[in-house]
Order: C-alpha cells, then sequence, then structure tokens
C-alpha cells in the first residue's frame, strides 16, 4: 500500500511524472535499488554520503528533468569533500535548464560497479492494441543505437520473462561474452515479472522504464527509473 500512497502523491502535486522518487515503488515490489536517499540540502547529503561510505553518485531530483544527464544532472563518483559543490551545482544547473522547475532535491547514491555489470533496461508502454507491453533490452546508449528489445504483454509469466533475457541479439553479453562473468540473468528475468505485476495491479501507470537496471555476476540492482501516469 505503499506504492499507492506513492502514486497519489504525484496527483496531489498535479503532475503525471515521476522519477527517482519512485524508487520506492520498485522497493514495494521486491525489486532492488542502490542505497540512497533524496535530501534538500547539502548538509543532509553529506550525511548519507558519510553513511554510504566510499565515492557517490548524487542526482537531480524533479519531475521536469526526467532525463537528467542531458542537464548535467548526474555526478558520478563525488568524494565526500566535493559533496557540497556538486549539491549546488546540481541545483545551479536545474534552474539554469528551468527557472520554474519543481526541485525536490538531490538523490545521494551509492555507487554501482558498472565494470562488472552489464546495463539493461525494463519498460512498460500500454499499447492501444495490446494492452500493457513488457520491454527488455540493453541500457545506456545501445538502447537506441541498436533496437535490441523484445517484448511481451503483461503479466509475463516466468517462462516468458526467462526468454525474453535469451532473445536478444546482445544475450551472449549477459551470459559471459568476452571473458566477463555471466551476469544474473535471473535476477533480471525477476525483475520483468515483478514490474509485470506492479503495472498490472496498478494501470493507472502508462509508461514506466527502469534505466539501467544493471545486472551483475550476483544479483541486479535498479539504478534509475520514470514513469508517467494518468
Ligand atoms: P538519466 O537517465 O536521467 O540521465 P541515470 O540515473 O540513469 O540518469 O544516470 C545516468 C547514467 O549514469 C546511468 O546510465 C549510469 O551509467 C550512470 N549511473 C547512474 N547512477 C549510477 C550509480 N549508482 N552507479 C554507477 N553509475 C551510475
Ligand atoms: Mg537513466
Amino acid at each position: 500500500e505503499r506504492a499507492r500512497e506513492i502514486l497519489e502523491s504525484v496527483k496531489e502535486r498535479d503532475d503525471t511524472r515521476l522519477g527517482v522518487e519512485a524508487m520506492e515503488l520498485l522497493d514495494a515490489y521486491g525489486i532492488e535499488t542502490p542505497h540512497g536517499e533524496i535530501v534538500d540540502d547539502p548538509a543532509d547529503a553529506l550525511e548519507v554520503a558519510e553513511e554510504i561510505d566510499g565515492n557517490v553518485v548524487m542526482k537531480i531530483v524533479s519531475p521536469d528533468i526526467l532525463h537528467k544527464s542531458d542537464i548535467g544532472g548526474v555526478k558520478v563518483g563525488v568524494e565526500n569533500e566535493d559533496v557540497f559543490d556538486a549539491y549546488e551545482d546540481l541545483i545551479t544547473r536545474a534552474k539554469n535548464y528551468q527557472p520554474d522547475a519543481n526541485i525536490l532535491g538531490v538523490q545521494v547514491q551509492e555507487m554501482v560497479d558498472l565494470d562488472n555489470g552489464v546495463e539493461t533496461i525494463v519498460g512498460m508502454n500500454r499499447d492501444p492494441q495490446f494492452g500493457p507491453l513488457m520491454m527488455f533490452g540493453l541500457g545506456g546508449i545501445f538502447v537506441e543505437i541498436l533496437e535490441d528489445t523484445t517484448f511481451r504483454v503483461a503479466p509475463v509469466s516466468e517462462s516468458e520473462a526467462d526468454e525474453m533475457t535469451k532473445e536478444i541479439d546482445a544475450a551472449p553479453m549477459l551470459r559471459g561474452a568476452r571473458g566477463n562473468d555471466p551476469v544474473d540473468t535471473e535476477g533480471i528475468a525477476e525483475t520483468i515479472q515483478r514490474l509485470s505485476q506492479l503495472v498490472t495491479d496498478f494501470p493507472a501507470i502508462l509508461e514506466l522504464d527502469i534505466n539501467p537496471l544493471v545486472a551483475l555476476p550476483d544479483g541486479v540492482k535498479a539504478v534509475d527509473v520514470r514513469l508517467t501516469v494518468d
């Protein structure tokens, strides 16, 4: 029911879009996310960074800025001593981009080990003909360039989700190509299923993307999310 509260909060602020403030929605459905918190002042950002222990990622949190990197709204590998400056810089960039943007704060997030992982994308779009379509493919820049994606109508079964991880052209990358360790494809399939359950439970979700879902040898982590509700 936490999920319902989150979705209702977006209506209260008279909007239809949600960004990383919707991470809890994923938590509620058992989809693992990196440790992190959204804060609205630099001192709190530093506190979270210190708890995380190590370099962090900092992201602008605003329903008006759902493509955060495009405006320099994602800082990767921030050291504790740079957290204050990074915080101010993110807010400044957001305001320069859109002076009246609704800025909810800054997310301070644990770093995920991309060197040993594969960035994938799991998404959903409601098709007028087929209904909720689950999508899976490689994440990052590959999504647009290769159009290497696969679709199933939600709710997807365990075996359908498993098929999805096997039938993209890049499937060998998930299973340990070029001397890399294979990543947790069962975790990917489980995430597809859990997300499919979420969008089945909430027809008000019109579209939703986890991009990237980082697949690691020992699990998966949903690093970014955005969705639209009606
Ligand atoms: P957006 O898609 O809005 O630009 P993301 O949160 O997806 O913002 O971040 C952009 C990119 O930054 C990701 O695709 C990933 O490569 C990198 N990144 C984001 N968060 C992390 C993280 N916690 N650990 C490592 N890399 C990250
Ligand atoms: Mg993203």
